[in-house]
């Protein structure tokens, strides 16, 4: 029997300093939007991902990272070990590869963030053709497909989300046979999956920004106390 994985494949935690995502409400806020699985990407860190994966016992937990690579982020799903940072892209998805996980090309097309553009090749497993905090939102998300199609690369999607009500709004559908991590991982390579979502609105990304301020503010009061 098939079961259908809807899976968020791009969020942070508090593992990367710059998400408020604690590992509860990851699995709250996934529950709530309908999913039934999640992927931790957090910046250059694993182990954190794997804690929670380990952890989670009523909930598929996708343990990964985001790597940063000389060329632009490179999201990793279901390795075996750490991953540098710092290397060229086909490095990068060599490492990956070696440590039995999926290449993802995440939002290639984007600003602001480190993005692949010209190292996307087929060396990628997948290319995450909607990240629902891509700006600009329709022209990347034309560019990744666009690119997808070059290469016959498989299409995911995730949020990037860093708050909890961000999760959900970017998701992949994935059809597999049962619902393990190797399950879905495996599915993702052969193409069995599709790229879902739309962008985070705006309110969402104003309430994560206030607090980030908020706890700046906070951490400055107690270093000036
Ligand atoms: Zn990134
Ligand atoms: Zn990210």
């Amino acid at each position: 029997m098939t079961i259908q994985i809807r899976a968020d494949l791009h969020v942070h935690t508090t593992y990367s300093n710059d998400s408020f995502i604690t590992p509860k409400e990851l699995v709250f806020y996934a529950k709530k939007k309908g999913l039934n699985a999640v992927a931790v990407t957090d910046h250059d860190y694993w182990e954190g991902a794997v804690k929670i994966a380990k952890e989670v016992k009523d909930f598929l937990v996708i343990p990964g990272m985001e790597v940063s690579s000389s060329e632009g982020h490179i999201v990793a799903l279901n390795i075996k070990k750490f991953i540098p940072q710092g290397l060229t892209a086909v490095e990068t998805v060599e490492h990956i590869h070696n440590a039995g996980g999926v290449a993802i090309a995440c939002h290639p097309y984007v600003y602001f963030k480190g993005c692949l553009r010209n190292a996307v090749c087929d060396v990628f497993d997948a290319i995450e053709v909607i990240n629902a905090r891509a700006f600009p939102f329709k022209s990347s998300v034309k560019k990744a497909m666009d690119a997808a199609e070059k290469f016959k690369l498989s299409q995911v999607a995730g949020t990037d989300a860093h708050y909890g009500p961000q999760i959900g709004f970017g998701y992949t559908i994935i059809d597999v046979e049962e619902a393990t991590v190797e399950a879905v991982t495996k599915a993702i390579v052969a193409g069995h999956c599709q790229a879902h979502g739309q962008q985070v609105p705006i309110v969402l990304n104003v309430q994560q920004q206030i607090q980030r301020l908020k706890r700046m503010v906070k951490k400055t009061a107690a270093e000036l106390s």
